[in-house]
């Protein structure tokens, strides 16, 4: 069926502390039953790989022993565990990095992403998918078409950030957004909100060239982000720059009865405007992952609703992951990739 040998060790990009990557040889995993085991191909550096790299930890999520980074992950199906029909063999798929554990409330009621045990790839202590091989779940690697690349079936994962995030926005057609930061999230989002008929996507950043991108992707219209955002009524405003001061100029933007969704991260605390989302009901929630986004990522990415293989400025192998998580500032990077087999 399968003329796939299973090596004994493999190379894999280990974080053991801060600014402290080291490729090495680790144990090459075999699929237990359920599982299918993956050849890497495509791997997307994520700013929470960046930040696991600087600082060590996110929030409570602390590196304490050596972790494998990498989350955003896509590659072919070499072997099966017991369970798993051997036809799996030979698919390209995404991985969906998180895996919840079928048990608790939140899992039944289909929002895993708040599961208390998930196991999620580079989150303390799980390993991640910057590695030649990788096992997961047979349900959470899902098939993608042959016109799709490796990259794009990787950025499946950032890309659910973004469905997620305007699935709790509400975008639908006609509707007006507000998304502040273009960086690889802030676009996703743009290219999502204008995929689901959002007609008035406003997008704002810091940066002139990230606004060109934006607009390249979707964006009706562009803001300096220093500036304060004057004269608008948008359903909803998608921060996903994390930035305070990026919060406080968008909120007076929303209408009355509208959605404020927080996607990027910052700061432990944020002062808000108490009085103006009272008078104006303004409902205001943050994301955590996602839940059950694969097959739409999937169909929007293979139907050229969304562009993914646009956003990638650059590709490693997992020999100069290094070079992909600290990359040149001047070089205006939105999305690397490290390609582990090459
Ligand atoms: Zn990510
Ligand atoms: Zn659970």
């Amino acid at each position: 069926v399968s003329d796939f040998k299973p090596t004994t060790t493999m190379r894999a990009a280990v974080l053991h502390g801060i600014r402290d990557l080291v490729i090495e040889e680790r144990r090459s995993p075999s699929a237990g039953p359920g599982e299918v085991l993956v050849k890497v191909s495509s791997v997307g550096i994520c700013g929470s790989d960046v930040h696991y790299f600087e600082h060590g930890r996110i929030g409570d999520h602390v590196v304490e022993s050596p972790m494998v980074l990498g989350h955003e992950a896509a590659g072919l199906i070499v072997a099966v565990g017991k369970g798993v029909t051997t036809e799996r063999i030979g698919s390209r798929v995404a991985l969906e990095p998180g895996i919840g554990c079928r048990q608790c409330s939140y899992c039944h009621q289909g929002r895993y992403n708040l599961c208390p045990d998930m196991r999620f790839f580079a989150t303390p202590p799980i390993d991640g998918a910057l590695c030649e091989y990788v096992v997961v779940p047979a349900d959470h690697a899902y098939a993608v078409p042959d016109g799709m690349s490796d990259d794009a079936a990787a950025l499946v994962e950032p890309l659910s950030v973004a469905i997620w995030a305007d699935r709790t926005a509400r975008l639908g057609a006609g509707s007006s957004v507000l998304i502040a930061g273009a960086g690889a999230i802030g676009l996703l989002v743009t290219q999502v909100a204008a995929a689901l008929g959002a007609t008035e996507i406003i997008v704002s950043d810091v940066d002139a060239s990230r606004l060109e991108l934006a607009r390249s992707f979707g964006a009706t219209a562009v803001l300096d982000a220093t500036k304060p955002a004057e004269g608008l009524a948008v359903d909803a405003f998608i921060d996903c720059s994390g930035a305070p001061a990026a919060v406080r100029a968008g909120l007076p933007a929303v209408r009355p009865g509208g959605t404020v969704v927080l996607v990027g991260m910052g700061g432990d605390e944020l002062t808000l405007p108490l009085s103006l989302l009272q008078r104006r009901e303004i409902n205001v929630t943050g994301t955590f992952r996602y839940a059950n986004t694969w097959p739409t990522g999937i169909a929007l990415a293979s139907h050229g609703l969304v562009d993914l293989d646009g956003l990638v400025t650059g590709h490693v192998d997992l020999d100069h992951t290094r070079d992909a998580i600290v990359p040149d500032p001047s070089a205006g990077q939105v999305k690397m990739v490290v390609r582990p087999g090459e």
